[in-house]
């Protein structure tokens, strides 16, 4: 039987300026699958360890991506077998749907001999991701997929371009394990925009862009501003506003929400400031009760690898 263990990545979404277009892909952190060729048709998923999550094919993220990836080439013969081993928990706002998913998806592509590339299989991973959260949204999966920073540009028709990534850029991310579901978090978004709001939002996204192309970090932080989506969620987040300012005050370039939440990320340039701002903020949930991860991570700039 022919297979392929993979590195499944976790992602940041959204970027505090990028709500459902602006995503990065993460090293270190991330889940492992192992994908393997049978002679029975079909897509199984056939182990999950570390997760209680559902085997069933049409209810996994995992199997749904890798079924639309099958129908598109009209295979009946193929059989795909799928082991999960989780790391990154479900509904931790740093893409655990869109790791399975995109992790799937590549491996499978690379063992029928790649019938497409990387950013052809954007769209299967999102068929996941509209399992997961009932919106077929790329800003997870398309970083995942095609590692470092990505731009959703349009979502119809697709258009997922892959953005330059400054070298000494490193993401502290804080976990609260409380569990907050993207469809949960998605209600609380309002679906009006005053002009006001927008100008600001897509001015910080054109300096976001800017400063990731000119390695200008002080533009990069300039732009971690998000006028939108931020006072609607973060009420979801205990210490949000705490967080964030410390972790600004030690250094960080910006800080925001991971996502849907509950994680928050802190940007910084230099693994010594992350590890800083890591300190700072394990201090601040230290104090809440509530159990926490924290990961210091650098940007990942190739998405899924075998390992
Ligand atoms: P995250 O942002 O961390 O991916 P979501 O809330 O978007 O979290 O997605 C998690 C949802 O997707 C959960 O309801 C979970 O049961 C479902 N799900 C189905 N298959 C998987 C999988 N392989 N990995 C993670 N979540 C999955």
């Amino acid at each position: 039987m022919k297979s392929l263990k993979v590195f499944a990545p976790a992602t940041v979404a959204n970027i505090s300026c990028g709500f459902d277009v602006l995503g990065c892909c993460l090293n270190g952190v991330g889940d492992e699958m192992l994908i393997s060729l049978s002679d029975t048709p079909g897509v199984r998923i056939t182990k999950i360890d570390g997760a209680d999550l559902p085997l069933e094919t049409d209810k996994n993220v995992a199997g749904v991506a890798v079924v639309a990836l099958l129908k598109e080439l009209k295979d009946t013969t193929t059989g795909i077998e799928i082991e999960i081993y989780k790391k990154i928990k479900a509904g931790s706002g740093i893409g655990s749907s869109a790791a399975s998913s995109a992790g799937a998806v590549w491996a499978t592509n690379e063992l029928l001999n790649n019938p497409f590339t990387a950013t052809q299989l954007v769209k299967f991973a999102m068929e996941g991701e509209r399992l997961a959260s009932g919106n077929a949204h790329a800003d997870n999966v398309a970083p995942a997929l095609l590692g470092g920073f990505t731009l959703v540009r349009s979502y119809n028709p697709l258009d997922v371009l892959k953005l330059n990534t400054p070298e000494d850029l490193y993401m502290t991310i804080i976990h609260p394990q409380i569990e907050v579901k993207t469809a949960d978090s998605r209600k609380v978004v309002k679906p009006n925009v005053s002009l006001k709001k927008a100008i600001t939002q897509w001015g910080n996204l054109g300096g976001f862009i800017a400063g990731l192309y000119t390695n200008d970090y002080d533009l990069l932080g300039r732009s971690l501003e998000d006028v939108i989506i931020e006072p609607m969620r973060s009420i979801l987040i205990p210490k949000f506003e705490e967080v964030k300012t410390t972790a600004i005050e030690n250094g960080a370039l910006g800080a925001g929400i991971s996502g849907s939440g509950p994680s928050i990320f802190a940007l910084s340039k230099g693994k010594e400031n992350a590890n800083k701002v890591a300190k700072a903020i394990e201090a601040i949930y230290t104090t809440t009760g509530i159990a926490f991860d924290i990961h210091v991570a650098s940007i990942n700039a190739n998405g899924v690898t075998a390992i």
